[in-house]
């Protein structure tokens, strides 16, 4: 029987801590922090996304604007916003909620994000720094898995580490935390041949691709360890992952669940950062 990676509860110390971290501050230094998010367009999904975000700094004491652009905003309007934000000395942290409409640019947005209080980790001063092992803001989904890792004492180093996907924002930047933790890493996308025969060689395993239950159990070793990044909903409305938890984990040592696993671990690193941007900007 696997051990079940509990991300929720993971998630509920890191905010616990947080809290006690944000406290500190407000007594000894008077800093509060500040989480700006700008939406564009109303994306049902997004709306849900920024609503845990706003109840997690609400918990945590972290002060939070939330900037509302119409769906027919024009690039010049978002990076003024975004221009107004970086200026601004009581914002601490900007997000950009994805997707944006089609029209804008958002890597041109990303790129205004002053890289100070980028929290998301997506501006490339962030993601050159990462890659060059310089201390830096990490995209959070990447930094709550290793975060994970970390916390549950799964040592990584001189491992395979197997990750499937190579999204900006999961995939590209795991390699570089898995590698900074000396692992041996591969990594599997839509063009990869044969992937069972590179899934099978993981030690450790982490899928995020967004294709439901699509690690099954004839592509894993025995005792592997599995993170299960993706979020799907089925047919029938259920929250799916990319692996098959159920025929998967008679199989493994350890293993996250969906949900539950690791989506409250990205906003806990959210938090994480923007408490780290608010000591940055305060030092
Ligand atoms: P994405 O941008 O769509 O990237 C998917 C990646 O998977 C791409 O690199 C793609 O390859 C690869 N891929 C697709 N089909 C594949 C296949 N059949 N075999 C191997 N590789 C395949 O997705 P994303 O934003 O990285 O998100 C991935 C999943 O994680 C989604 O389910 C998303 O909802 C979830 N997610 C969860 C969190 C969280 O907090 N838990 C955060 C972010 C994302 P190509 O590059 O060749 O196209």
């Amino acid at each position: 029987m696997a051990i079940i990676i509990d991300g929720k509860e993971l998630a509920r110390k890191i905010r616990m801590n947080l809290k006690e971290e944000v406290d500190e501050l407000k007594k000894t230094s008077g800093i509060i922090p500040k989480l700006a998010v700008i939406m564009v367009g109303d994306d049902k999904a997004s709306k849900v996304y920024v609503k845990n975000k706003s109840k997690a700094c609400d918990e945590i004491g972290i002060e939070y604007e939330e900037f509302l652009l119409d769906e027919s905003t024009t690039m010049e309007k978002l990076l003024d916003l975004i221009e107004e934000l970086n200026n601004r000395n009581d914002v601490n942290g900007i997000l950009l909620q994805s997707p944006i409409p089609k029209h804008l640019d958002i890597s041109k947005a990303f790129n205004k994000i002053d890289y100070r209080k980028d929290v998301d980790g997506f501006n490339p001063m962030n993601v050159g720094k990462l890659s060059i092992g310089e201390d830096c803001f990490i995209s959070c989904t990447p930094f709550g898995v290793t975060k994970m890792l970390e916390e549950y004492n799964i040592d990584v180093e001189g491992k395979n580490v197997v990750i499937i996907g190579r999204s900006n924002i999961v995939g590209k930047p795991l390699i570089q935390c898995m590698l900074k933790k000396n692992a041996t890493v591969t990594v599997c996308h839509s063009r990869t041949k044969n992937i069972k025969n590179i899934t099978s060689n993981a030690d450790i395993l982490i899928a995020a691709l967004g294709k439901p239950r699509f690690i099954t159990d004839d592509m894993i070793k025995d005792g592997a360890v599995i993170i299960d990044v993706g979020i799907n909903r089925t047919d029938d409305g259920k929250l799916v992952g990319d692996v098959d938890f159920e025929n998967v984990e008679k199989k493994v040592s350890y293993i996250t669940p969906v949900p539950g696993g690791v989506g409250p671990m990205t906003i806990a690193m959210l938090m994480t950062n923007v408490v780290k941007a608010a000591k940055n900007t305060n030092l």
